[in-house]
């Protein structure tokens, strides 16, 4: 855990990320956690922003949602593995990532952010579509 200390919305947030079995837009997440003292959406968005700088909270782009980190990084870059069908989300790291987007990027781009995103299906979904 790093230095700057998380609210009582913050933990609100993250348990209701920790709960769900998908990932959820900030809407989801305002059902889930709201409270007397959370019930903004613009709540919900800065903290959702304070998460991810923390490293406790990732952005699935393609889905415009949020899961919860699944365990520290160690300075990687994590990737997603993503399910078309139940959306379950499984979270990778790969050093090789880093070395992917330098190599893209080329010289004198400053790289912000990658995004790897691996869309399928899960073998649990697999598995349910052939039975049918
Ligand atoms: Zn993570
Ligand atoms: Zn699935």
């Amino acid at each position: 855990m790093k230095e700057s200390a998380l609210s009582a919305n913050d933990e609100r947030i993250l348990g209701a990320l920790g709960a769900a079995e998908r990932p959820l837009s900030a809407y989801d997440i305002l059902d889930r956690a709201r409270s007397g003292t959370l019930k903004a959406p613009v709540q919900v968005y800065r903290s959702l922003a304070k998460l991810q700088r923390e490293g406790l909270v990732h952005r699935i782009e393609a889905l415009n949602a949020f899961v919860r980190c699944c365990r520290s990084h160690h300075g990687g870059r994590p990737g997603f593995v993503v399910c078309r069908d139940c959306k379950s989300v499984r979270e990778f790291e790969d050093e090789r990532l880093a070395a992917i987007a330098e190599s893209a990027a080329g010289e004198g781009f400053a790289i912000e952010a990658v995004s790897v995103e691996v869309f399928g299906r899960c073998a649990a979904c697999r598995h349910a579509g052939l039975a049918s």
